[in-house]
């Protein structure tokens, strides 16, 4: 074996020679805690390919794989259902250079896109990988489309991005890319286990990844971890199991302002092990304190609900107030981070949360399905007239009224003289009655941080700065791609594209 520095070389000298079976017999727990060395490692299952994870990133590594020939690959998911965060998600894609683009005459270009991102990025995100995803993000875009994924025919500009670029699916959530794609992965013979957790990596006496350890019959969140299998793979492991929202612990101990009163759009399985296990093994962790919280999410429903991608849709359209004082404090769509610290300082006269209220024409909201859910659900509601609303919700009338005029103005002159907002979106959309109002206030979103890469896919070490053997990741659990903020509708050109490459580099390893 090729020794390690540190402590990790240590664990695993400890493990070789007893082989895995006689190391769980020694290590405490359901579990093995360690990663392992392959010497005298009893096979339970063999592939050609391992992939952990059946978020965006995961699904697409697996199509991609089984297009460039791969015969044997599977996905290990520890959640009964398939899908992950991505299937939860707003279906909200960026892409440069498309056809509705050029329908809608947006000039556009993958280093336009990246320049935006790296922006948001506050100077330290990785320009490199920003790049690339733009460049391949049509390659992935085709690839949900293949598989039978559907789009508004119309483009949105969200905070950040210079122009509209986003689609969005016709179910206006992820699960329209997510189930195609599982559906694609079925078709393709791409094995999916459920309630198969990763525990820890098997490495050869080179010290290259040759499989992993799984715990199959895993119940999450009941208290049963399942059984220990070993599984091999012939061409690696490649990690693709999403960010650590829900792991407060962790997010807390990175930024302490995270603590568990801070609520979440992530599902409980965002918890973030298999990313602890790769820092285990030697992977850089990066950024690990950035921390996204969502600017459009609402105080009056748990999770991502209905007013995120309600609010996403209509920001650029609409004005957000500040109750006290009946003014804008922000650009509606700025950055993410940007309008996050704006709302976190709208306080009352006791430095307590005064969420703001996002004002919207009534006859502009009801173009996007979402509204009558808001409505429906009691979690956005519909006022005749700006003095309804001051009463409502005890804004000062005068300066309401007057922000109003005067933000009517900029949507003529198509120039926002308050806070720059691109008024593109906003052409001809007057503020005007009836109205729909929605409070804002951010939750925890998304982790900027996790395992650094390459271009490839490959995870680097901490102690060579190379690439450890065999170890790929993609999608959420890799840091450092978006710097401080990451721009929305970004995720899932990072994540396929990312997914797509560690396949391809897989499968010519
Ligand atoms: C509510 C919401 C809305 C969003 N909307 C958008 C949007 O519109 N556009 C956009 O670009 N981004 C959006 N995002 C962000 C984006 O959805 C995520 O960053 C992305 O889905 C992450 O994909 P992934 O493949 O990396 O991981 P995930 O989709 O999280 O998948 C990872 C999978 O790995 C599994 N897993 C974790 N640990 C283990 C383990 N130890 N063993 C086995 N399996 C494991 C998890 O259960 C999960 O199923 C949104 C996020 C949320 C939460």
């Amino acid at each position: 074996m090729k020794e390690k520095k540190g402590h990790q070389a240590d664990r695993r000298k400890f493990l070789v020679g007893m082989g895995v079976a006689g190391a769980a017999a020694t290590l405490a727990g359901p579990a093995l805690a360690a990663s392992a060395i392959s010497c005298n490692v009893r096979w339970d299952h063999e592939h050609e390919l391992v992939i952990i994870g059946s978020g965006f990133a995961g699904l697409a590594a697996a199509i991609q794989a089984k297009r460039l020939g791969a015969k044997n690959v599977v996905i290990y998911e520890k959640m009964p259902v398939f899908g992950g965060n991505s299937a939860y998600n707003g279906g909200l894609f960026a892409i440069p250079n498309t056809p509705l683009q050029k329908q809608e005459g947006v000039k556009d270009s993958p280093e336009i896109m990246a320049a935006d991102q790296a922006k948001a990025g506050r100077g330290v995100a990785d320009k490199e990988l920003l790049l690339h995803v733009a460049k391949n993000a049509g390659d992935a875009l085709q690839m949900t489309l293949d598989a039978g994924a559907e789009y508004f025919p119309y483009l949105q500009q969200l905070g950040g991005h210079s122009v509209p670029r986003t689609y969005q699916t016709t179910v206006a959530c992820g699960a329209g890319i997510t189930q195609p794609l599982i559906k694609e992965c079925k078709k393709l013979g791409v094995r999916l286990v459920n309630r198969a957790k990763f525990d820890s990596l098997i490495f050869d006496d080179k010290g290259k990844v040759i499989g992993a350890k799984i715990l199959e019959g895993h119940y999450f969140g009941r208290g049963k971890e399942g059984n220990p299998v070993n599984v091999r793979s012939e061409r690696g492991v490649l990690v693709a199991t999403g960010g650590f929202a829900r792991n407060i612990g962790l997010r807390s101990a990175q930024d302490p302002t995270l603590t568990a009163e801070v609520p979440s759009t992530n599902p409980p399985n965002a918890t973030g092990e298999a990313m602890l296990e790769l820092f285990d093994v030697g992977a850089v962790p990066v950024h690990m304190a950035y921390i996204q919280t969502g600017p459009w999410a609402s105080p009056d429903e748990d999770g991502f609900g209905y007013v995120s991608n309600y609010s996403i849709y209509n920001f650029a359209h609409s004005l957000s107030i500040y109750i006290k004082t009946g003014r804008r404090f922000m650009n509606e769509i700025a950055d993410r981070k940007t309008r996050s610290d704006a709302q976190l300082a709208c306080r009352d006269d006791d430095g307590k949360p005064l969420p703001p209220i996002t004002i919207t024409s009534y006859k502009h909201a009801k173009e996007h399905p979402t509204m009558k859910k808001v409505l429906k659900y009691g979690v956005g509601w519909k006022f005749d007239s700006l003095e309804e609303i001051a009463k409502q919700y005890n804004i000062p009338l005068k300066p309401l009224k007057e922000q109003v005029k005067e933000y009517n103005g900029y949507v003529k002159s198509g120039v926002d003289e308050q806070f720059g907002k691109p008024m593109e979106k906003a052409k001809g959309k007057f503020i005007e009655g009836p109205f729909v109002v929605i409070r804002n206030w951010p939750k925890v979103h998304y982790c900027q941080g996790g395992a650094k890469i390459d271009v490839q896919a490959r995870v680097i070490d901490s102690t060579t700065w190379k690439p450890i053997p065999g170890l790929y990741a993609a999608g959420e659990v890799t840091g450092g791609m978006h710097g401080v903020s990451r721009l929305g509708s970004c995720s899932i050109p990072d994540c396929m594209v990312m997914g797509m490459t560690a396949a391809k580099t897989m499968m010519n390893a």
